[in-house]
């Protein structure tokens, strides 16, 4: 059969589309942070994680001009030959410190740091224990991972997997590995679906206990919790314990671009040996700039977090009000459970519709049940932007009769 036929088989994406209830690939024609403009029209923007609002701060776009004027707008080579920039440097040295770890790292996309990390660490013999929810670059790096051990091995048994944040399954598949061998747990900070939180200090129990090191990807913790925004290791106040923390520019940094901060001598070994940074051209003078520019507004501004959280809780506890399942966690994602993909899908175009994005989550990417409208705010979204969003989440929600 020839390779394409499963293409010209895919049709789900053609019949969502006819129905007029396709929400992927929205084009942005104009972009201020809690409003934008799509097909002509003023949109509230609540599915960004843009958490702190700062792709629109006169600041950042003005450092990421500059860094264009002096640099130019690419590298055209990866970290290792041609494409280091003093800025990399510059950047890498404040993380580091902004985390109080030896040391960072940087790769050109958050995706890319958990390739660059896992298959490079975890080697014949040893093992990654993930949590089944974690985010898909993760799964990617374990089965890179994995794929590689077999190749050399014949045999893939390097994977191990936990419930969802269920530290008592952790235990009990880990306290199964031969104990001499090198072992790697491995989770998001906080859930990128659900915004939940790990439990962290379970799992540095048990890390220690049984000889594992930890890599805690706070891709939508950085910003949000923790002292001053340090994410998921400051949360708990186990930054020690916490052996790596990775985490991305596209969120919180407005920006585009990954790093891992940890011990010196692991990060030496990440920056020598991880093909996923060796073969790849490193982040934009403008990324890496723009990036700087933000770390530098949430080191003065820390009550940017303060109004995030506030806007998120007002959400949170807005829609559960009216009658929403939502998720109860204290972070800047708030999921809204609708438990049925063709409701997500009219809720998501009614919604949009009377003027509001948020992202629509259906399976296959959620279990069955959990399909959701995700939602997910900024500090920069003004009371007016949050009170117009709760009134369309009713109206639209009642049209439905997803709430009564
Ligand atoms: N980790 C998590 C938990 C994420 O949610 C994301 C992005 N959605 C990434 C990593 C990947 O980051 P990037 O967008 O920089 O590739």
């Amino acid at each position: 059969m020839d390779l394409f036929e499963k293409c010209r088989q895919f049709t789900r994406a053609n019949e969502t589309k006819a129905m007029g209830l396709y929400p992927y690939f929205h084009a942005i024609e104009e972009n201020e942070g809690p409003v934008v403009r799509i097909g002509g029209r003023t949109v509230i923007m609540a599915g960004s994680n843009n958490y702190l609002g700062l792709t629109a701060d006169p600041r950042v776009k003005e450092a990421a001009r500059k860094a264009i004027d002096k640099y130019g707008t690419g590298c055209s080579g990866s970290r290792y030959l041609t494409g280091t920039l003093d800025l990399h440097v510059e950047l890498e040295k404040r993380l580091a410190a902004f985390f109080g770890k030896e040391d960072c790292l940087l790769y050109s996309t958050g995706y890319q740091t958990a390739q660059g990390i896992i298959p490079t660490l975890v080697q014949r013999g040893e093992y990654v224990v993930s949590d089944k929810d974690n985010h898909a670059c993760i799964v990617a790096g374990n089965l890179m991972a994995a794929g590689a051990n077999a190749l050399v091995n014949g045999e893939a048994k390097t994977i191990v997997r936990y419930k969802h944040n269920d530290m008592n399954h952790l235990e009990s598949v880990i306290s199964k590995l031969p104990v001499e061998a090198g072992k790697l747990i491995v989770s998001d900070g906080i859930f990128s679906t659900s915004g939940e939180i790990v439990n962290l200090p379970e799992m540095v129990r048990i890390a220690r206990k049984y000889n594992a090191r930890i890599l805690v990807d706070d891709a939508h913790a950085v910003g949000v919790i923790g002292k001053g925004g340090r994410g998921t290791a400051s949360h708990y106040g186990l930054e020690k314990e916490t052996d790596m923390t990775m985490g991305t520019f596209s969120k919180t940094f407005a920006s585009l671009g990954g790093f891992v901060v940890g011990d010196s001598v692991v990060i030496d070994y990440l920056k020598h040996q991880a093909p996923a940074l060796i073969f790849s051209a490193s982040p934009t003078p403008s990324s890496v700039a723009a990036a700087l520019a933000a770390l530098d507004i949430l080191e003065k501004e820390p009550e940017r977090i303060d109004r995030l959280m506030k806007n998120a809780r007002k959400m949170r506890t807005g829609l559960a009000h009216m009658g929403y399942r939502v998720g109860e966690h204290d972070s800047a994602v708030v999921p809204v459970i609708i438990g049925d993909t063709e409701k997500v899908l009219r809720m998501w175009r009614g919604l949009f519709d009377a003027g509001l994005f948020v992202n629509a989550f259906i399976r296959p990417g959620v279990p069955p049940g959990m399909e959701m409208l995700r939602t997910s705010y900024m500090a920069t979204h003004e009371d007016e932007h949050l009170d117009k969003a709760l009134e369309i989440f009713r109206n639209v929600g009642k049209s439905l009769g997803v709430i009564t």
